[in-house]
């Protein structure tokens, strides 16, 4: 069974979302835990939460993806902004203890200009003081394109988190499109990729995907989403990482441009490429 589901929109609270997925078939999903551009967020329902969490055992949903706010950036130079990106952080994590079980992924964040060294080192920071002993939500890094001066966008900068943060339960979140840009052969070279992945980060840390095909060639750093198969990825591509025993039973989530009929139509074509079912 594979578990793919897309972004949804949290603005009318969990229940809501959960009836959303099933009306597309998905049996997960993504949601912003704030607004993805600004800082605030909405107030939980403990009655919406009970119910939600009831509907996702009755649906056998995988595990949820949240994902924390872009303009989180742990990693800047601005000492008054890390701090503010900390207490993000710590509040996201802090709401997500009401859904055990299910993951946080975030973007580890641009170093402008301090060197990768810095960064990682104030992620890290940031990411012991946040996840509490025994805290029942996964944090995941996000694989990035490597945009500017996204961290993130190697598996060895990914690796070098890993290490800083020393906890086993921080996890990675594989983007296809960011791993793409940033140079990993993910269309001609699946398998190597994934030796590589498991070489230097471990695949065991692997929890879950983003699913996006990519605008532009391999090795941009664009970072540009585009539909499943509209892109340089493929539908091809695709087929091989729902056939792959390695990837399969992660939750995969699509963030590619559309409304929720083309979400369901892309949900329904990666079903069609799964050879078991
Ligand atoms: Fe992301
Ligand atoms: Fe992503
Ligand atoms: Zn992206």
């Amino acid at each position: 069974m594979l578990y793919l589901g897309c972004h949804l929109s949290a603005s009318r609270g969990f229940s809501a979302m959960v009836r959303t997925a099933r009306s597309i078939d998905a049996n997960t999903f993504a949601y912003f835990t704030r607004n993805p551009r600004g800082s605030r967020a909405r107030q939980e329902d403990p009655e919406d939460l009970d119910a939600a969490r009831a509907s996702l055992r009755e649906g056998s949903f995988g595990p949820l993806v949240a994902h924390g706010s872009y303009t989180m950036n742990l990693s800047t130079a601005r000492a008054e902004d890390r701090t503010f990106a900390a207490s993000v952080l710590a509040d996201d994590l802090r709401r997500l203890a009401a859904l055990p079980g299910n993951f946080y992924n975030f973007h580890p964040g641009s170093h402008v200009g301090q060197g990768v060294e810095t960064g990682v080192a104030q992620v890290a920071e940031a990411l012991r003081a946040a996840m509490a002993p025994g805290y029942p939500v996964t944090v995941l890094l996000e694989t990035m394109a490597g945009k500017g001066s996204e961290l993130g966008g190697s598996f060895q900068e990914l690796r070098a988190i890993l290490d800083a943060v020393g906890r086993e339960d921080l996890g990675v979140c594989l983007d296809t499109c960011h791993v793409w840009d940033a140079g990993y052969d993910l269309a001609g070279d699946l398998d190597g990729v994934l030796r590589e992945f498991d070489a230097v980060i471990g695949l065991s840390r692997l929890k879950a995907l983003h699913l996006n095909d990519s605008k532009n060639p391999r090795g941009s750093r664009k970072d540009r989403h585009a539909p499943i198969g509209g892109g340089c990825l493929g539908v091809e591509t695709f087929r091989a990482i729902v056939n792959h025993p390695a990837l399969r039973d992660k939750p995969m989530i699509l963030e590619t441009p559309n409304e929720l009929p083309g979400y369901r139509a892309e949900i329904a074509l990666l079903r069609s490429l799964d050879a078991k079912s």
